[in-house]
């Protein structure tokens, strides 16, 4: 059931705009509040925070149906049906008024505001930092590629407020404030274009001396690296549903050119050129979509590590990066035309391997969880 309201939203509320979309690199403000208000009514705005606070209360399997479906888009329209941060579950006292719950009626928006123009893969290396003046925090510092479909209400910013000692040497103390745009030395605008997910914006942030009260903090000093790493766990994870809803799209559509465009008399799926990297895509995506399904498991079961995120974000966005290159092969000259949809799900492909952490990170994750116990 819930595939099949998906399914017919998809088909309803937002494949039909996907052109304009990506012409214009714009989504008209007026069709975002359509898709969001009609969204409420299908039941999926929210649809991953607790039903006891508004939202429609699905797990994490339920959630792999939507992100896969979804993944099938551009962010650019999909990410007007609200997704709010888990992380903000952590909202307490008086943030649960101001911040949580309008973000589950939509009232509000967030964004997630890590990286920084030096600090990027590195993110310990952050140079925004908050300093205790009285009861209150001093905020400094610029994010960049902070992305969202709309200007946001207000932002959480992850901040140095010091730094710990560890088993493995000084660590950086992270902390996430909520910061509210308009709130005096917050500046915020457009910033650069991305040629995936036209229409999707990043903003650039800068803080001058924003004063935040103690309550401007989400969970608690120094809990922020905790929170950013829920975030990104989960994120991955659904990174890789929305790597495997494209590579679905992408593959149905190089079958069908396979199918039925002819060359040297005969079509050319014949060739086994093309034959035998639709029998590779089809095998490709099968293992993704078991990798991804395998985590969401262990994610139910809160069993799921951040090895087994980097994993499922690692091949599902390698694997969508070979079907949408191998979709353009197979599709010939007019496989790079505006006029087919190929090109443009192949440039929104490229981005998957690099958000969320780059290859080269789930990588790094990955082989030190293997040589770290040997001490190498
Ligand atoms: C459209 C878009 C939306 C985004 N949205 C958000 C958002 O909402 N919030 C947010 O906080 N961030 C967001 N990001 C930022 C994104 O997470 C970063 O771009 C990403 O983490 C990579 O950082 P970087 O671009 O600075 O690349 P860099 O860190 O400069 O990396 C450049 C290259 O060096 C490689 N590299 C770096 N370190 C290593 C290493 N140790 N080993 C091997 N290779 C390495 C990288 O893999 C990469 O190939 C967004 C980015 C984009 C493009």
């Amino acid at each position: 059931m819930l595939l099949d309201t998906v399914k017919r939203f998809m088909e309803e509320e937002i494949y039909p705009h996907e052109d304009l979309v990506d012409r214009d690199g714009e989504v008209p403000i007026e069709l975002g509040r359509q898709i969001e208000a009609r969204s409420k009514q299908a039941g999926l705005f929210a649809a991953n925070l607790p039903e006891s606070i508004g939202g429609g209360g699905l797990d994490y399997e339920a959630m792999h149906i939507i992100e896969r479906e979804f993944g099938k888009t551009s962010h650019a329209l999909h990410s007007w049906i609200a997704r709010p941060t888990e992380i903000l579950l952590a909202c307490a006292g008086e943030q649960v008024e101001r911040y949580l719950l309008p973000c589950v009626t939509g009232g509000k928006r967030e964004l997630f505001a890590l990286t920084e123009p030096e600090a990027g893969s590195d993110i310990m290396s952050m140079r925004t930092n908050a300093r205790r003046n009285g009861k209150d925090w001093i905020l400094n510092g610029s994010k960049h590629f902070i992305s969202g479909p709309v200007m946001p209400d207000f932002a959480i910013v992850f901040a140095a407020t010091g730094s710990d000692e560890t088993p493995r040497g000084q660590r950086r103390r992270i902390t996430a404030f909520l910061v509210d745009v308009g709130e005096k030395g917050f500046d915020i605008a457009v910033g650069n274009k991305c040629v995936s997910y036209r229409g999707y914006h990043t903003f650039r942030l800068n803080f001058t001396d924003v004063r935040l009260g103690p309550g401007q903090i989400l969970g608690e000093e120094g809990y922020g690296l905790e929170l950013a790493g829920k975030w990104l766990g989960m994120g991955r994870v659904w990174v890789g549903a929305v790597c495997c809803g494209k590579a679905e799209r992408l593959f149905q559509m190089a079958v069908e050119w396979a199918a039925n465009r002819k060359q040297f008399g005969q079509p050319i799926g014949r060739f086994q050129g093309t034959g035998f990297k639709l029998a590779d895509m089809a095998v490709e995506l099968r293992a993704a979509d078991l990798l991804v399904e395998d985590a969401v498991r262990r994610a139910n079961a809160k069993t799921m590590t951040d090895v087994d995120a980097s994993m499922v974000k690692l091949y599902c966005s390698e694997m969508l990066g070979r079907i949408a290159d191998n979709t353009v092969q197979i599709y010939g000259g007019m496989g790079l035309m505006e006029e087919l949809p190929v090109q443009r799900l192949w440039r929104d492909s490229r981005l998957e391997r690099i958000w969320d952490g780059t290859s080269e990170i789930q990588r790094h994750i990955i082989s030190r969880s293997i040589l770290r116990p040997l001490g190498a």
